[in-house]
């Protein structure tokens, strides 16, 4: 029988940011630790090669990854912007987590796997074509969903991001593309202040969900049934990726938005029962953002449980 696998590497370790920075690898830590605490009997644990350049070239500029290329660090951590450092290891990490996605969706279509979690970073979703930023160098997802139409030659992917920060990068990567359908849940007036609900994409294939600060349970699962699980009905997917961010969590200090760890499973639960129905299963979540360490690993390995039911 089909399985869920998990793919990860230690050299998500050695990506390394100033002391006191948020996206820091205990986030990591406390996932692997969870994960070893709890019961989750069968869950397949895979590696992965760096992405090539070729697979890098569907999501980036090669203007844009060459000069990723150069700015080689030393032993000093480099700043990029106000949010994104870059370490020695931190671009091979990248290039790692790229690869974790491509495995993880090479394994699905080939059957070997039902569904995947890649629990890597540095994160993806804020990393646009030609820019790195918000923590972000590339982009795991878009280059997923591009891979999956150019090289899989699957149309029809659909991607679903609870990250409580607007995926700009995945938007930026996807907005031309009618075979990509990007949906975007996150809180309003918050970084990167994108997301607005008139972005929809040259192809109308982009649709932002923006909620205010003091969003709730209810009117998440309220967005879920209403107006994210229609949409994606209507687009009939026949692969679905998720960027997983638990930074909407309402213990978390990166936003104010009141989700709880079983709002996040209550989508994953939908998620999993819609990709039944139109994708043969197939899903492949990505970690994102989640900055409160203990609810970060609670909520991830909750929703890899649910990925695995
Ligand atoms: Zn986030």
């Amino acid at each position: 029988m089909r399985k869920t696998a998990l793919y990860y590497n230690d050299i998500f370790l050695e990506h390394l940011v100033p002391i006191g920075h948020p996206e820091n690898k205990n986030r990591i830590r406390f996932i692997l630790d969870k994960i070893k605490k709890s019961d989750l009997k069968g869950l397949k644990i895979n590696s992965a090669k760096p992405a090539n350049y070729n697979i890098l070239r569907l999501g980036h500029s090669d203007k844009y990854l060459n000069w990723l290329d150069r700015l080689k660090p030393g032993e000093e951590i480099i700043k990029i912007d106000q949010d994104t450092f870059m370490s020695k290891k931190s671009l091979q990490a990248a290039k790692i987590g790229v690869g974790c996605v491509i495995g993880a969706i090479d394994s699905i279509v080939e059957m070997q796997n039902k569904n995947a979690f890649c629990l890597i970073r540095p994160p993806g979703h804020h990393a646009e074509r030609e820019k790195a930023m918000g923590f972000c160098f590339l982009n795991n997802i878009a280059i997923g969903a591009k891979y999956l139409k150019e090289i899989k030659q699957i149309d029809k992917i659909a991607i679903v991001d609870f990250d409580v920060h607007h995926g700009n990068g995945t938007q930026n990567i996807l907005w031309n593309d009618p075979d990509c359908l990007f949906i975007s849940i996150h809180q309003s007036n918050l970084f990167p202040f994108t997301g607005l609900e008139n972005e929809t994409g040259n192809k109308n294939n982009i649709l932002n969900i923006p909620v205010n600060a003091n969003s709730n349970s209810f009117e998440f699962r309220y967005i879920v049934d209403k107006v994210v699980i229609p949409r994606l009905k209507e687009f009939q997917p026949k692969f679905l990726l998720i960027s997983a961010g638990f930074d909407g969590e309402k213990n978390d200090q990166m936003s104010q938005t009141q989700w709880v760890e079983s709002d996040f499973i209550y989508l994953t639960k939908k998620l999993k029962n819609l990709a039944k129905k139109y994708c043969d299963n197939r899903i492949v979540s990505c970690l994102e953002g989640g900055y409160h360490l203990e609810k970060l690993a609670s909520c991830c390995v909750s929703h890899i449980k649910s990925l695995m039911e």
